[in-house]
């Protein structure tokens, strides 16, 4: 994969310097993160844009995220809500909430994001348990050997012709039969899911090809 990847990164330069250009506040989002000796594992501007243009096409008021990192991706998604909506983010690193925290804080958005720190597995079945409200738009990008879960326990919480949202599920071990992966068992528990109409979207990076799954619940009427 790696012989292609300068030419992939041009591609994605080209769609970033048109619709996915980072302000202040998401650079600052960065760098603090660097800063805070985080993993620069979040989305690309790019995908961050995806996020929040599908956030605005299903009209998203109630986003749940799994996987916030130092709130790179809650800062596109969070944009894309109204006033008085909201974005809960699940972490499992309380250090990684508390850069996310200080990241939203400056970008104000702190009323519209909460943070929840904990494993996602028990935060989501606390959250069935005590009847949260549904949400408009699921994204998880946690640790991938969760993801199965993480679907199993979103599906409740998804409202009907909400999106659900699956990061990094196009690994290079898609390519060898053989290979499973954590977003390999997702992919194909979602294709299963016949409550949802999914598709599998190549994203572009820094380092190759990945991808989002994309699925929206259907309506049961
Ligand atoms: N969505 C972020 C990137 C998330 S990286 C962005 O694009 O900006 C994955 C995050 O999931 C890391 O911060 C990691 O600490 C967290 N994580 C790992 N295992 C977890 C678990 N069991 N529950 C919740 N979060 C977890
Ligand atoms: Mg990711």
């Amino acid at each position: 994969m790696s012989e292609g990847t300068p030419m992939l990164h041009r591609y994605d330069g080209y769609i970033s310097a048109l619709f996915a250009r980072e302000d202040a506040v998401l650079t600052e989002t960065r760098a603090e993160m660097e800063r805070g000796g985080l993993p620069g594992i979040n989305v690309s501007a790019s995908e961050g844009k995806l996020l929040h243009v599908l956030a605005l096409a299903v009209g998203a008021r109630r986003v749940l995220e799994i996987g916030t990192l130092g709130g790179y991706s809650a800062t596109w998604i969070a944009r894309a809500l109204p006033a008085e909506g909201k974005l809960v983010s699940l972490e499992l690193d309380a250090h990684h909430a508390d850069v996310a925290r200080r990241n939203l804080e400056a970008a104000g958005l702190a009323a519209q994001v909460e943070i929840r720190v904990g494993a996602a597995g028990d935060t989501l079945s606390q959250m069935l348990a005590e009847g949260e409200p549904p949400f408009d738009m699921i994204f998880i990008d946690a640790d991938k050997d969760g993801y199965v879960e993480y679907l199993r326990k979103s599906m409740p919480l998804l409202r009907e012709g909400g999106l659900l949202l699956g990061d990094n599920t196009l690994p290079d071990a898609v390519l060898d039969e053989a290979a499973t992966s954590g977003t390999k068992r997702y992919n194909a528990a979602v294709a299963e899911t016949v409550e949802l109409v999914s598709i599998l979207v190549p994203v572009l990076r820094i380092n190759g090809v990945d991808g989002l799954t994309i699925s929206v619940k259907r309506t049961s009427a």
